[in-house]
């Protein structure tokens, strides 16, 4: 049916869209006809009497679902994550042995449990703990995700171990062998489940190939659990429901792996520490949990209330875990918020806004102290000219080497910002206007790409207000251009006459 597939497409391009979508659709389909299909087996398995038959076909079942996660996975478009689903073909692989080794035995009139197929079950679980953690994807090492799932994972044990599984292991009927066996799987199973809830927490993209395999899960881990309950309290027999569910475990996990999904790679985020509202109450539920299994058996069963005790320490050390995870994150994300405020995006200088800031400061430092300010202006020669000759990416790239170049050579007391377009400002505190023309010459003579610029000087005085520093220091800027570009020209002291057309861009308030 694949290879028929495939030459439709191929050999008919041309052909009516129709025919293409009705093949596309057919392949997308595949995983509902074989979810439906386990379905039907299952309850075919369900509805005959307990004999060669029906667990000839359990074992066949379970055989089928290796063998066609296994084809899935050869065949392309191949699901994402082929290992994880390698790994599972053979978990399915090994529980089909399993199933095969416990009816044989049953049938045989010998104990099947426990036995050499506890060994094939048992061994199914690493697996499965591989590829679920193989199928979140890549994950940072800050993903709240596996802490979220341990604290809802442990609290769950906890609970189901509580109520299904304490009551029940003095019971003088089973044999020790028995026990351990048992208690075997409640323990794998515990840790399974915080993988599977690792990839419920992580399960953002709402990927459905993702929520088959943890329905698939969910199910194993109840037949687990059920069948640990019934072989304690001596209901269980084969033929029965709750072999059934097993099935349907596996049908979801074919499911999964067929599902057009699954061939979608997971996305990772670029927050990780992420708490929505809802996960903090599941958090919330899950961590009141244990203690009021405490509070439930308290006085009743000793061995119960320490376990409980235990995980509650566990539980609280893990949430301040996360809290501390999420302090992290929160005080990354300020200081990178802080930064984006005020730097200029193109070139990483300081932006206008920070410019403001920080020289409404130093003038009022200046003002206090009557040490020296100084600030220039500068700006590239002919920037429109490049732009027109080498393109403006060319012309963004000669900006930001400028202010690499420049960075490297102001100290980090000096501000460097942009004021706009090819327009920078430098504000030196504590720098006399002739120390900072030395200065100046350097950053001129550092142009990159063989350009030059020109910058306008301008001395800090007492009663000087933003505005009259910047236009000062713009009007000697315009006094360097108008005298052939490519030179630092200090203001006078004294206020320079409003020539008009050289404070258009301040509107000189220079008095
Ligand atoms: P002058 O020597 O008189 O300063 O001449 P000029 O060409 O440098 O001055 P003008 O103000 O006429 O042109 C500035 C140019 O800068 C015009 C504008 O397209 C360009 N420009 C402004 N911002 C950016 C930017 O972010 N990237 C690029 N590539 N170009 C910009
Ligand atoms: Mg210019
Ligand atoms: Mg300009």
């Amino acid at each position: 049916m694949g290879e028929w597939d495939e030459i439709q497409r191929e050999d008919a391009p041309a052909a009516a869209g129709s025919t293409r979508r009705g093949a596309l659709l057919s392949q997308s389909n595949r995983w509902l006809a074989l979810l439906g299909l386990g379905l039907v087996l299952a309850m075919a398995y369900v509805a005959l009497p307990y004999g060669l038959l029906a667990s000839s076909l359990y074992v066949l079942i379970t055989a089928g679902a290796a063998a066609v996660t296994t084809i899935a996975i050869l065949r392309p478009p191949r699901p994402f994550a082929t290992t994880a689903w390698a790994l599972i073909a053979i978990a399915l692989a090994l529980a089909a042995i399993g199933h095969g080794i416990w009816y044989w035995l049953d049938l045989q009139g010998l104990e099947p449990f426990p036995s050499v197929a506890d060994i094939f079950y048992l061994s199914v679980y690493p697996l499965f703990a591989v590829a679920l953690w193989q199928l979140g994807g890549r994950t940072a090492r800050d993903d709240g995700a596996l802490v979220d799932a341990l604290i809802v994972g442990i609290s769950a044990a906890v609970l189901g171990w509580a109520l299904l599984i304490a009551p029940y292991t003095d019971d003088p009927d089973l044999t020790r062998l028995q026990l351990l066996v048992s208690a075997g799987y409640p323990v794998a199973d515990l840790l399974l489940l915080p993988l599977v809830l690792r990839l419920v927490f992580l399960h953002r993209t709402g990927i459905t190939s993702h929520s088959f395999l943890l329905l698939g899960m969910l199910a194993y881990l109840a037949a687990d659990l059920l069948y640990a309950h019934g072989n304690s309290t001596g209901w269980y027999s084969p033929g029965g429901l709750t072999d059934a569910i097993w099935l349907l475990s596996y049908s979801l996990i074919v499911a999964a792996v067929w599902h057009p999904s699954g061939r979608v790679e997971p996305q990772t985020h670029a927050t990780h520490a992420e708490l929505s509202g809802r996960r903090l109450l599941v958090l919330g539920a899950a961590s009141i949990l244990v203690p009021m299994v405490i509070l439930v058996t308290a006085g009743s069963e000793t061995e119960v209330i320490r376990i409980a005790a235990i995980a509650s320490i566990l539980l609280f050390l893990l949430v301040m875990y996360r809290m501390a995870g999420l302090l992290r994150e929160t005080h990354t994300l300020t200081r990178r918020l802080e930064r984006l405020s005020r730097s200029d995006p193109l070139t990483g200088a300081g932006n206008r806004r920070h410019l403001e800031e920080q020289l409404d400061r130093e003038i009022a430092r200046a003002e206090r102290n009557e040490g020296p300010l100084s600030l220039a202006f500068l700006d590239v020669d002919h920037f429109k000219r490049y732009n027109d000759t080498h393109g403006h990416a060319a012309g963004d790239a000669l900006l930001r080497d400028m202010v690499q170049a420049w960075r490297a050579i102001l100290r980090p007391t000096d501000l460097l910002a942009r004021f706009g377009g090819e327009e920078f400002v430098v504000v030196f505190p504590d720098v006399d206007a002739e120390d900072a023309r030395g200065v100046l010459e350097r950053l001129r003579s550092a142009m990159p790409h063989g350009q030059t610029c020109s910058a306008g000087i301008a001395r800090f005085r007492p009663g000087d207000s933003m505005d009259s520093l910047l236009g000062r220091a713009d009007q000697a800027l315009y006094a360097a251009k108008n005298s052939g570009r490519n030179r630092v020209i200090i203001a006078s002291t004294r206020a320079l006459p409003d020539s008009g057309s050289t404070t258009t861009r301040q509107g000189n308030t220079d008095s």
